[in-house]
Formats: structure tokens, C-alpha cells, sequence
């Protein structure tokens, strides 16, 4: 008899949680009631930014922050290789190209040195981005004072990917909080830290950006009279000032995260627990496990290590197949996006981006999610020594 699929990510969701659900769809509202505004109150309060915005999912945050901020035809923005296909795909929404920046090979996150030195070479040649994307891998936050330090320097804006990294701290305080930041973006898709079913937020402490943002995430239509351009002609009148996108959230969703967020300190604090343990029993195998930077405390949407190949007699591939026969659900983060077909054919290649191929080549994904029990953590772990012995 084999044992139970253990998968690499997964959502916990409460009887709380399933009533709050209900509760809306027994209510007048589906969609755009008061529970969204809810939601939007407590993610702000949450991560202590002014404005919060939720909407459909995290690629369309993405695309908004990238409008808001004006990207268009002639821009370049530049991001991490090491994530999810959207990080750059909002850019490419926009008209505008995209470029990246190679990781560092502690963090895996977008190298700041090469961030600078890059810059430098931009702006040389006059091609300076208009905005840059640092993605926080894994759920632990980039150093967002260095890069807003380079920002005044060089002019560019900030669009931080948290999609990994709700419920993470950056120096004592809430990732999202926008102090080092334009917009921060979240993803409320059930592998992530918390979830809404499909779902995204923005956050940002700027009126005008907010203002930007809720137009376009409904249609460019607006019912604000201190922004329409001619006098109402009644009751019924709105106006379209933009060209938006239908990218709302309903109110069931926002239930489930009005709900989700009552338990997120829980789940990271229990994910930080789960990856301390595998730490510990990782220790004397030839893997990497993460490094943890002081300045961080990491939301724990991933735990990876990278196997030392040159100590093991099995290829990465072998040893996911062997974890994936004893139905552990391995899982690789990322194949770098910049080698994705669609992206060579744009020109990139793995040259680009040497250190985000090296890990590549390397990485695996354990299981980690809140509910994942010492058990199940126990046949991972002797699942992953059994497949690289
Ligand atoms: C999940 C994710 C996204 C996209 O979020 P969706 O809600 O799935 O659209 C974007 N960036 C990163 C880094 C992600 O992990």
C-alpha cells in the first residue's frame, strides 16, 4: 500500500472560515458588498501601508502596479529571474520590454551589487528602467533600503513581488508596508501564505497611485464626482476616464480573507517552525538549506535547499523522481523565466542570468505548508536521504 501524496504547498482552512463564506452567500452582496472594503481595511491595517486594493489574483496587481506607475511602449523594467512567469509578464501587459537582473546565490533573491553595477552600465548608455521588480523568493524580503537607496540615485520606482512574503517582517516590520516601496503586490492563491481561492492585493501609501489603481481595476469607470470630467446628469451617471480591466474581487473571497488574515501570524509562525525542524534534519546531508538574513524574518512560502551534486552519485532529476515514487510532492522553484521559450525568442538565454541557472540546476522544493504534520515531515526527509544515498 503506497502512502498519502504529501504536496509541496497547501491551504488550511477553518470551520471559521467556511461559515464567514457562507455567511456571504446567504447576504445581498456577492461581489462588491461591504465585505471587500472589509478586506481592504484589515490588509492595510495588517501591513500598516495606507491604501490597500484587493483584486482577482496576483498577476493582475502585478498589471496594475505597472499601469499605475505609468509603464508603457519605450519603458524597460527590470526583475528577478528566479519567480514566477507574472513578474514579468506584467511589464510585457504594458507594451513595455523587460530585463533581469541576476540573483545572488545565498538568498536567491535579485543580487543588489549586480542591481548597482547594472544600473551604472544603464545609465551610461542612457537606458535607465522606469521601474525595477525585486521579488521576495520564498517569503523572505529583499534588502528594500538598498534598492531604495539605488532608486533615488537612479530614478526609477519600486514595485516589490510579495506574492511569497505576506505575514514576512523587513527589519522589525510588515512586509507591504511600502516604507521602501511604490506598491507591494500579493498573491492570495491557495499555495501561498494565505488564501481567497484566486486573489491578489495591492498596497501603497500614495493617494494618487491608489486613486490610479481602483479606477483601472474597474473598467477606467468611476462614480466619484470629484474626479469626473463634466457635471452629472443624474443619479445614474459615471464616467470611463481610462481604459481599465474588469479585476475585482467578490465578496466571497474577501470573507475567506478577512477570515485567513485573523490566522496568518499563526501559519508563518508555524511554517518558520516546520522549516527550523527540516534545518535540523537536514544537518550532515550534502544540501544547502536556506540562509536566513538578520535583516528578515521570512513568511515561509517555500523551503528550499540546493543538493551538493558533486557529493551526490544521482542527478537532480533522479533524485525528484525518487521522491516523487514515494509520493512526496517535490517541486522546483524556478526554471528561470528568462529561459522560458517565449523569453528566447525575445533574445535571452541562460547566459543572462548565469547564477539563476546554477541554481536551477540544483534546487528543490520540500513540502511546507501549516497543516504538514512531524510525521509526514519525517518521510521527507527520509525520502529525500533514501533518494541521494
Ligand atoms: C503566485 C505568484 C504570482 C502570481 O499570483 P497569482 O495570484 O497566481 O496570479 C506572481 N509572482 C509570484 C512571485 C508568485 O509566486
Amino acid at each position: 500500500m503506497s502512502e498519502s501524496f504529501i504536496p509541496y504547498g497547501r491551504q488550511t482552512i477553518s470551520q471559521a472560515d467556511i461559515d464567514s463564506v457562507v455567511d456571504v452567500l446567504k447576504s445581498d452582496w456577492l461581489t462588491q458588498g461591504p465585505v471587500v472594503q472589509q478586506f481592504e481595511k484589515k490588509l492595510s491595517n495588517y501591513c500598516q501601508a495606507k491604501h490597500a486594493l484587493a483584486v482577482c489574483n496576483g498577476t493582475a496587481a502585478l498589471h496594475l502596479a505597472c499601469l499605475a506607475l505609468g509603464v508603457g511602449p519605450g519603458d524597460c523594467v527590470w526583475t528577478s529571474p528566479n519567480t514566477f512567469a507574472a513578474s514579468a509578464n506584467c511589464v510585457l501587459y504594458c507594451g513595455a520590454t523587460v530585463d533581469f537582473v541576476d540573483i545572488d546565490l545565498e538568498t536567491y533573491n535579485m543580487d543588489i551589487n549586480k542591481l548597482e553595477s547594472k544600473l551604472k552600465q544603464a545609465e551610461r548608455e542612457g537606458e535607465l528602467p522606469k521601474v525595477v521588480i525585486p521579488v521576495h523568493f520564498a517569503g523572505q524580503s529583499c534588502d528594500m533600503k538598498r534598492i531604495k537607496a539605488l532608486s533615488d540615485q537612479y530614478g526609477f520606482k519600486i514595485i516589490e513581488d510579495a506574492c511569497h512574503a505576506i505575514g514576512g517582517k523587513y527589519l522589525d516590520e510588515p512586509v507591504g508596508n511600502c516604507k521602501y516601496s511604490d506598491i507591494a503586490v500579493f498573491s492570495f492563491h491557495p499555495v501561498k501564505i494565505m488564501t481567497t481561492g484566486e486573489g491578489g492585493a495591492l498596497l501603497t501609501n500614495d493617494d494618487d497611485l491608489d486613486r490610479q489603481i481602483r479606477l483601472l481595476s474597474s473598467h477606467g469607470i468611476t462614480r466619484d464626482s470629484s474626479i469626473m470630467m463634466s457635471d452629472s446628469h443624474g443619479g445614474w451617471y459615471y464616467e470611463q476616464l481610462a481604459l481599465g480591466f474588469n479585476y475585482r474581487i467578490t465578496d466571497i473571497q474577501s470573507a475567506l480573507g478577512c477570515r485567513q488574515l485573523e490566522d496568518i501570524d499563526e501559519f508563518v509562525s508555524q511554517r518558520n517552525k516546520l522549516a527550523e525542524e527540516y534545518d535540523n534534519l537536514l544537518q550532515g546531508m550534502p544540501v544547502i538549506t536556506p540562509a536566513k538574513r538578520p535583516f528578515s524574518y521570512s513568511a515561509f512560502h517555500l523551503y528550499v535547499i540546493r543538493l551538493e551534486l558533486d557529493k551526490i552519485k544521482f542527478t537532480r532529476k533522479q533524485v525528484f523522481g525518487h521522491l516523487r515514487e514515494k509520493n512526496i510532492g517535490a517541486q522546483i522553484h524556478y526554471i528561470p523565466v528568462n529561459t522560458q521559450p517565449y523569453f528566447r525568442e525575445q533574445g535571452f538565454s541562460e547566459a543572462d542570468c548565469p547564477k539563476a541557472q546554477e541554481y536551477y540546476e540544483s534546487c528543490i522544493t520540500l513540502p511546507l505548508y501549516p497543516t504538514l504534520t512531524a510525521d509526514e515531515q519525517l518521510r521527507v526527509v527520509e525520502g529525500l536521504k533514501a533518494a541521494i544515498q
